[in-house]
């Protein structure tokens, strides 16, 4: 089962990103997740059954949103 994610949470996945940055923001949630990378700023959408593979840990919830990617 997976952690629980809200908007601002700042998520690792198993596979980094291309950029080299392996750590994401949430800035959408429903049937899709949509993830912003921190290194590169690339969004992107993924089905919650796939963020659930992918998802390593998660390093942050909502109410320790930082902001330092903005
Ligand atoms: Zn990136």
């Amino acid at each position: 089962m997976m952690q629980q994610v809200d908007i601002g949470s700042r998520v690792q996945l198993r596979k980094a990103h291309p950029c080299g940055s392996d750590e994401w923001v949430v800035y959408r949630l429903g049937a899709d997740i949509g993830l912003r990378c921190v290194g590169c700023g690339r969004q992107v959408l993924l089905a919650r059954s796939e963020l659930a593979k992918r998802l390593k840990r998660v390093l942050s919830s909502e109410n320790t949103i930082q902001k330092d990617y903005e």
